[in-house]
């Protein structure tokens, strides 16, 4: 048993909500904090339906213990007041690197000395960010996937100057909130899902464009050979096409001419309203409960 009882969520959008419900939801106190009022209020209708879809995707989920989750949440736009009593932050700010060092610069100013301190990045390393907390022994990364209740991974990874004790509390605390820790033991950029299942994509995507084989076989190709629920393009509707695209965008380098064309198509399918399953249209046509129209 950890001695984590109170846990502060900064940042409260797509990810952030989505840690901070499921965290509540396994009975720790939460605070959640946002920018502004505007930005609480879209944190409030985050909540609501993640708790919908809790109930919908999972045994453990019912009426009461997702009411019982909303008392345990509380937000604010007060950053000291957020922190104050924290045992664990957890920080999922937009991936901006000057963002992410400014707001631990704040955090570690107005947490208390015992907090343990976690940044939730894409692909931000922790030692590019820890020294801005003033304590980067007690930084970590802990990186969440989309649809934190139902795909509850959370993979854990240190940067050089953390002191593993915390790398210790950090994966039981994940084990009490009912999420399922992987430990990482070097740092890299893209952890090991998106260090993996990245290839992938892209493997996809040129097999497509290049007019090799048409999505819906490629998917199902995948499916049927790794006995997997989910081919490359469905995974890439649930991710949402403008993550792929900006990642790619972002990463600097030359891209070849395959994935130039990808990119063409998925900005126009983001343009005319087809990023995924959040638009209900991605590669596929969802239903209102985003299962696939075949
Ligand atoms: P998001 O844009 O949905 O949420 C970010 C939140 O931070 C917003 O509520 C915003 O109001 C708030 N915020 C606080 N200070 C801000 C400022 N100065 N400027 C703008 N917004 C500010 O982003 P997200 O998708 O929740 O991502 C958060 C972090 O989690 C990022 O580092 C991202 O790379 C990472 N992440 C995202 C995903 C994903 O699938 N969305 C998956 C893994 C990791």
């Amino acid at each position: 048993m950890t001695d984590i009882k109170n846990v502060s969520v900064i940042g409260a959008g797509v990810l952030g909500a989505q840690i901070a419900f499921v965290v509540a939801h396994a009975g720790f106190k939460v605070t959640g904090w946002d920018i502004n009022d505007d930005a609480v209020e879209a944190a409030k209708g985050r909540f609501n339906s993640i708790g919908k879809s809790m109930i919908a995707d999972l045994d453990t989920a019912s009426e009461e213990s997702v009411a019982k989750a909303h008392e345990n949440l509380s937000l604010t736009t007060d950053m000291e007041a957020a922190v104050a009593e924290a045992d664990i932050i957890i920080e999922a700010v937009p991936e901006k690197l000057d963002l992410k060092r400014s707001t631990w610069e704040k955090l570690g100013k107005a947490a208390p000395s015992h907090t343990i301190f976690c940044t939730n990045t894409s692909s931000l390393l922790g030692s590019e960010i820890a020294d801005a907390s003033g304590d980067p022994k007690r930084f970590i990364n802990t990186h969440f996937a989309n649809r934190v209740w139902a795909r509850n991974l959370v993979e854990i990874m240190p940067n050089p100057k953390t002191d593993l004790k915390y790398r210790d509390v950090v994966e039981e605390f994940a084990n009490e909130a009912n999420l399922a820790p992987i430990i990482i033991d070097k740092e890299q950029r893209q952890y090991l899902l998106n260090s993996m299942m990245v290839p992938l994509l892209q493997a996809a995507q040129q097999l497509y464009v290049e007019g090799i084989a048409s999505v819906d076989q490629i998917d199902k190709d995948w499916r049927i050979a790794m006995n997997a629920d989910q081919g490359p393009f469905e995974i890439m509707d649930v991710i949402g096409l403008r993550s792929i695209v900006n990642v790619a965008q972002g990463s600097g380098a030359e891209l070849p001419e395959w994935k130039l064309k990808f990119n063409e198509i998925a900005t126009k399918m983001i343009e005319e309203g087809r990023s995924g399953i959040g638009d209900g249209e991605g590669f596929y046509k969802y239903d209102a409960e985003g299962n696939i129209q075949r």
